[in-house]
């Protein structure tokens, strides 16, 4: 890579923590690039109004909390530009760091790529996604206008979804594979007081069920996980909301990463196994996954890359 461009410090990923790095940084004059990615803005840009963000007593819409986000860093000098990496090596110092188009070398890394949407990993999820079939209720629930939807999830972001899903559809039925909830009180209390929502619970899907003749979705075909019962759940719509998965695999064969693809850092820092290389956001944190410890990671990970750059 003799061709590559240096820079200081390599931001990947612009979510709330990728864009607070790049704040913190660039105010600390190390002119950050960053690497915005396939989804600019991150998660919050496929999601309607945010309400928890501090300093927004009426709530902000997540695209525009994210391109404030932007903005600011900016201001600073941040360099954010729309490239995806596609590839890391992290082993030789300077790392480097490739897109499609250009390559890169840095002095230190901050890793903030975030997580993306759990699919339950059925052939008939894949062949229906786009025409029925979807993981993001924000970017597809108005193609369901009047319609009968099914959101599967027992979290936060199924009931989200689901509250969401009733501007548009006729009826939204959350289908969960056991009684108990993860979702918070407050949000599971919403959709149950909902008029236009259903819940089918101790069910799991086994199979998405296809129109015949037509790429369109018809219903699902449920198991019951205590009896093992099966039957048909007819709807038009399917959204998946079970969670996400960490956007690591590039950086598996150098750091070290925990059962679930997570970047391990060390206690109360963002540091990872590799010396240089810092991790915030959802790619490092399977508990929280909040815009603003998001944010907060973000902070920390400039912060110790800027101590880090300095020694
Ligand atoms: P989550 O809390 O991990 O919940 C995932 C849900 O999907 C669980 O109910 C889980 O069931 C179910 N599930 C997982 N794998 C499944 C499978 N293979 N088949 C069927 N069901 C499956 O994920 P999340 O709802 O995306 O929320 C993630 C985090 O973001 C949470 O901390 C949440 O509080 C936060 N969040 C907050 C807001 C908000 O405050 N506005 C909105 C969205 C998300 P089990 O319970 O049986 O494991």
């Amino acid at each position: 890579m003799s061709s590559a461009s240096h820079r200081r410090l390599i931001i990947i990923g612009s979510g709330p923590a990728g864009l607070t790095a790049a704040l913190y940084s660039a105010r600390a004059d190390l002119a950050p690039l960053v690497l915005e990615g396939i989804q600019p803005g991150g998660q919050l840009t496929i999601t309607t109004e945010v309400e928890n963000f501090p300093g927004f007593p009426e709530g902000v819409m997540g695209p525009e909390l994210m391109d404030r986000m932007r903005a600011q860093a900016q201001r600073f000098g941040a360099d954010c530009q729309f490239r995806t990496v596609t590839g890391v090596d992290l082993a030789p110092q300077p790392f480097q760091v490739s897109t499609d188009d250009a390559a890169y070398t840095a002095d230190a890394v901050i890793v903030a790529t975030g997580a993306s949407a759990r699919l339950l990993g059925l052939e008939s999820e894949m062949r229906l996604m786009g025409h029925g079939m979807s993981a993001c209720a924000t970017c597809d629930g108005f193609f369901f206008r009047g319609k009968e939807v099914v959101v599967v999830g027992g979290g936060d972001s199924a009931m989200e979804e689901a509250n969401f899903l009733t501007k548009f559809a006729s009826k939204v039925t959350v289908i969960h594979r056991r009684e108990g909830f993860r979702a918070s009180p407050i949000m599971l209390q919403r959709v149950k007081e909902n008029p236009k929502t259903a819940m089918v619970l101790n069910a799991a899907v086994e199979e998405i069920l296809q129109t015949e003749g037509e790429l369109a979705v018809r219903g699902v075909r449920l198991r019951h996980t205590q009896t093992g019962e099966i039957w048909e759940y007819p709807c038009d719509g399917v959204f998946m909301a079970i969670g996400h998965e960490p956007n690591s695999a590039a950086f598996q064969p150098y750091l070290e990463v925990d059962a679930q693809g997570y970047i391990r850092t060390r206690p109360d820092s963002t540091a990872t196994s590799v010396t240089g290389v810092f991790a915030c956001g959802d790619v490092r944190d399977r508990i929280f996954r909040q815009a603003i410890t998001a944010a907060g990671s973000g902070c920390m990970a400039a912060i110790e890359a800027e101590r880090f750059l300095e020694s």
